[in-house]
């Protein structure tokens, strides 16, 4: 395929932030590519969070607003806090994929790996990424390392379509909105992305219903996993760490969902800078969860051990045991704190 050209958007009526707006040509690629196929495949990261959940649910339904048809997929089941999303019901899991497809769009995903899906690297496939860590892995990619979350590379795709922002797609962007940015918290957010987020409030997105689908419907056992892992809090020298083991995760019933978030915690402490929560599966391996305050890249941490993920938010898995693993990423960001005392 020719390198396209930039083009302009038209001005959409109501929405000016969009108006005159040159399109990067790695979009203008991907919007071509969805012009001129007809079957298209959607998905995301394993353990999809919000934004691969929300993203990949609004992509599904652009794809069918033109005319088109979208097969919705990922490795692992989409956490109940999620499910109440429209259409959230229609994403298969699956452990591989086949058929005849013009393309398939990965959302929110640095490499194959990522999916933990069989069978992608023999299609046509769309990157589209928002994180530090993204690479350019596909045959088309776009990746926008300064939109807060992949559904907003999803909306811009949208409105230079022409297409319908329904309140049913506002609910699924607004998700990924609040999702990404820990209820508007991280570093990232800008003055556009409450435009953002007021126009998809607009176009029918409840953000109270919505907060309270994901905030406060989370399941006892991740409550009790959360005592458990508060009770291993540490803290030293501007880093604080948490764990649990594969044998407590099992005693309080608790599922890898109910470990999204645990780590935020220990970063709310004052001085930290760097928070991990560090989780031992049941294969002995330790999977982190890696989040800082920005003095130090979270992401470049990860990297360095496997991983990958944004500046201030990203994981990685490790081998174990548990105390060898805590000890390799205490490491790693105490020499990267000191580098940056320097
Ligand atoms: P979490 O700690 O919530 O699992 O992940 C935080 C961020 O890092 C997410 O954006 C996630 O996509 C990314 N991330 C987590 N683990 C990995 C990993 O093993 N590899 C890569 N490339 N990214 C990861
Ligand atoms: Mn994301």
């Amino acid at each position: 395929m020719a390198t396209p050209q930039p083009i302009r958007l038209a001005p959409v009526p109501g929405f000016p932030a969009g108006a005159g707006e040159v399109l990067p040509s790695e979009m203008v690629a991907i919007l071509d590519a969805i012009r001129e196929g007809e079957r298209f495949l959607v998905c995301s990261h394993s353990r999809p969070d919000g934004d691969a959940v929300g993203s990949m649910l609004a992509m599904g339904m652009l794809l069918r607003q033109l005319g088109k048809r979208a097969d919705l997929v990922t490795a692992d089941r989409i956490p109940p806090i999620y499910r109440n999303l429209p259409g959230a019901d229609e994403v298969r899991t699956v452990i591989g994929v086949r058929g005849r497809y013009d393309a398939a769009i990965l959302l929110e995903c640095d490499g194959f790996d990522r999916t933990r899906l069989r069978g992608l690297e023999a299609m046509f496939v769309i990157n589209i990424d928002h994180h530090a860590s993204g690479r350019e892995f596909a045959q088309l990619n776009w990746i926008d390392r300064g939109a807060c979350s992949c559904g907003e590379l999803v909306h811009r795709m949208v409105k230079a379509m022409g297409g319908a922002v329904t309140p049913e797609m506002a609910t699924c962007l607004y998700t990924t909105l609040l999702t990404d940015t820990g209820g508007f918290c991280y570093g990232g957010i800008r003055a556009s992305t409450f435009a953002l987020a007021e126009e998809l409030v607009r176009a029918g997105a409840d953000p109270v219903k919505i907060a309270r689908d994901i905030y406060f419907a989370i399941p006892i056992s991740k409550l009790r996993l959360m005592g458990v892992a508060l009770s291993s809090l540490q803290c030293e020298g501007g880093v604080a760490w948490l764990s649990i083991t594969a044998q407590e995760m099992i005693r309080v019933r608790a599922s890898d969902e109910d470990c999204e978030g645990v780590v935020n915690y220990a970063l709310s402490i004052a001085g930290v800078e760097a928070a991990v929560f560090l989780r031992e599966l049941p294969d002995g391996r330790i999977r982190l969860s890696l989040r800082g305050k920005g003095r130090v890249s979270v992401a470049d941490i990860a990297a360095s051990l496997g991983g990958g993920g944004h500046e201030n938010a990203a994981g990685c898995t490790l081998d174990g045991p548990l105390e060898r693993a805590t000890g390799e990423i205490l490491a790693a960001i105490r020499g990267e704190l000191e580098v940056k005392s320097i």
